[in-house]
């Protein structure tokens, strides 16, 4: 093996090991390429790499001495600044040892009795690489924050575990928070650093009962590489619990992606498969674990057709818009108020999907904007079809994504619609869900407020589920409030939950916004609503989503209630 930095200067290798045929052994095979220094226990190994902590390249380390054992150099080494990014390679006998080493930090074994020469000069030659490449990189091994591995020490790691250790059954973990970007934007850096620096603890907890390691990725993905786990769910819980201490007004939600162990494979490509079942329940705060398994590969290749099949889907009209209606349920009997309108996708081979399924496909990559241009544009022509065949102005809900907000052409596309179907602003509504809203904030209120001064309606979907807080919903641009779901599911049963939607209405009130609760099944939980104040129900216990055709029946009942 040719080393360009060989003509320079020799690099230095400190062989430590009790046993002097040992250390002969390994100068034998290493001085031809390397200047070797000695130690002959743990103590003398400290001294020496303190006095050469610049030079030293490697540090070839015996486990099993008198005076400190190797263990105790690693401890010391990890513990010392200075020293830290010194490789260490673990000379051992016993296999049983090994992982131990490889948690304190040790970058490689060599086994005894000695392998090979050709087998030890790469190994040695190998790790010394590594390790100078990384340090360009990252200087440290460690993320500071965390005490977890960083990246590239983290992938050596479990590639080691996998290629000597194939006698245990490891699982790729993968744990991501809910954005966290936002926590950051609304909290401040230092309590997002808070939540990491829990969430690491945590971990390093978990990994002192459970074989593995871990590492912080990209701000805030954790992967854990440990053997195979009885239960992941709790597993999830055990983090999610930590993170719920952190403060009683910030809610800070985890998920995570499991690649179980089950046959060989390679670390990395577990790990991708885990991130992407974590990715998979992206946003989902219902069910936030993925167990990557055959369902998960069946889901990405159906996402993979989805994504194919979506320009023929709006050639071919094979979207349809559904409507919920809205009802007033102040009035008595409840009147019909506005509708949502809601896309349906009817596939020719997969049949009815439901926007579940491929909306947040979409917002993934920026082409829910086809879709929702052409829901605009169907919810303003029925618009406009119902008023000429009733003499009925029914007002329609659409859903904004993200994307749109941040399409410069919004605004335009909005108001043509209106003009070319003869509408009136405030008859198309505009649902933005309350995480647009705390994404990038400054841009997104901009432009909900010039829509809002032109004169459409703005509702706020799905408030709650996110992350801005009662007392930001004064300064606003909104004039509806969508309560999410799950304040409406448990109401019935849940005390704090009625108390929580109560809440909700009494300070929309105060702001003079009107409340819509979402999700609304029973008779009972219409009851409550009602009580509360609540001035408009949409949900399954007055309809579904509805075709046209028979959402007119609605349309029909309501104009001959009108009549009286
Ligand atoms: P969303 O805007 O919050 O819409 C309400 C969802 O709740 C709808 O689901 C509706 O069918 C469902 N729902 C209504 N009442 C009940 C009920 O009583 N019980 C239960 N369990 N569910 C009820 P859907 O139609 O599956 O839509 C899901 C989500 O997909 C929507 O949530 C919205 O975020 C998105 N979406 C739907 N259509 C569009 C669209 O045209 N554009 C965009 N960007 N997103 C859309
Ligand atoms: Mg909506
Ligand atoms: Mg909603």
């Amino acid at each position: 093996m040719m080393k360009s930095n060989k003509i320079q200067r020799p690099q230095m290798v400190l062989v430590v090991d009790d046993q002097e045929i040992n250390r002969d052994a390994l100068g034998v095979i290493l001085e031809d390429d390397y200047e070797v220094i000695y130690a002959e226990n743990g103590q003398e190994a400290l001294e020496q790499m303190r006095a050469h902590s610049s030079e030293l390249s490697i540090v070839l380390l015996d486990l099993m001495m008198p005076v400190m054992s190797g263990f105790e150099v690693m401890e010391h080494v990890r513990a010392d600044e200075q020293l830290r990014h010194i490789p260490i390679i673990v000379l051992t006998a016993e296999k049983s040892a090994e992982l131990q080493a490889l948690k304190m930090g040790a970058a490689d074994f060599i086994t005894k009795p000695f392998d090979a020469h050709e087998v030890i000069l790469a190994r040695v030659g190998r790790i010394i690489e590594l390790s100078e490449g990384r340090q360009l990189i990252s200087t440290a091994e460690h993320d500071k924050l965390t005490m977890l591995y960083s990246r590239n020490f983290f992938f050596e790691y479990a590639n080691r575990l996998f290629r000597y250790h194939p006698e245990m059954h490891m699982d790729a973990i993968v744990l991501n928070i809910e954005q966290f970007h936002n926590i950051n934007a609304l909290n401040g850096r230092e309590f997002g650093d808070d939540v990491l620096r829990i969430i690491g603890k945590e971990i390093r907890a978990f990994l002192h009962e459970t074989e593995g390691i871990a590492s912080r990725f990209e701000a805030d993905e954790f992967d854990i590489y440990c053997v195979k786990q009885p239960d992941y769910r709790a597993l999830l819980n055990r983090f999610q619990e930590k993170v719920n201490g952190i403060s009683p007004n910030v809610n800070v939600h985890l998920r995570m992606g499991v690649k179980p162990w089950r046959e060989e494979v390679e670390p990395i490509l577990l790990f991708d498969r885990a991130r992407a079942a974590c990715n998979m329940v992206r946003g989902n705060y219902q069910n936030p674990l993925m167990i990557y398994d055959e369902d998960v590969r069946t889901r990405e290749l159906l996402n993979q057709q989805l994504l194919n099949d979506l320009r023929t889907a709006v050639e071919e009209r094979q979207l349809v818009v559904f409507y919920q209606p809205k009802y007033n349920v102040q009035a008595d009997p409840p009147r019909l108020s506005s509708a949502e309108a809601l896309i349906r996708w009817k596939h020719p081979e997969l049949g009815m999907i439901s926007p579940g399924s491929f909306v947040p496909l979409f917002e993934g990559n920026g082409q829910i904007s086809i879709v929702d241009h052409y829901v605009w544009e169907e919810a303003a022509k029925q618009i406009a079809r119902w008023k000429e065949k009733y003499n009925y102005t029914l007002p329609v809900s659409v859903n904004l994504s993200r994307a749109d907000v941040f399409d410069p052409t919004l605004e335009d596309r909005l108001v043509r619609l209106i003009q070319d179907n003869g509408l009136e602003y405030r008859n198309l509504k505009l649902e933005v869900t309350e995480s647009a809203y705390t994404d990038n904030a400054k841009r997104v209120l901009d432009v909900i407020r010039r829509l809002r001064e032109i004169g459409f309606e703005i509702e706020m979907d799905d408030f709650g589920s996110g992350y801005s807080s009662l007392n930001m919903l004064s300064d606003m641009p909104i004039d509806v409030l969508k309560m999410d779901m799950k304040f409406v599911r448990n109401i019935e049963e849940n005390e704090t939950d009625l108390r929580l939607v109560k809440l909700i209405v009494d300070i929309a009130k105060y702001l003079k916004l009107d409340v819509v609760a979402e999700g609304v099944e029973t008779e009972g939980q219409l009851a409550l609503l009602q009580n509360t104040g609540c001035d408009l129900v949409q949900g399954y216990y007055f309809s579904r989503p509805l075709p046209p055709d028979e959402f007119e029946k609605l349309i029909q009942r309501e104009i001959d209630l009108e009549r009286g």
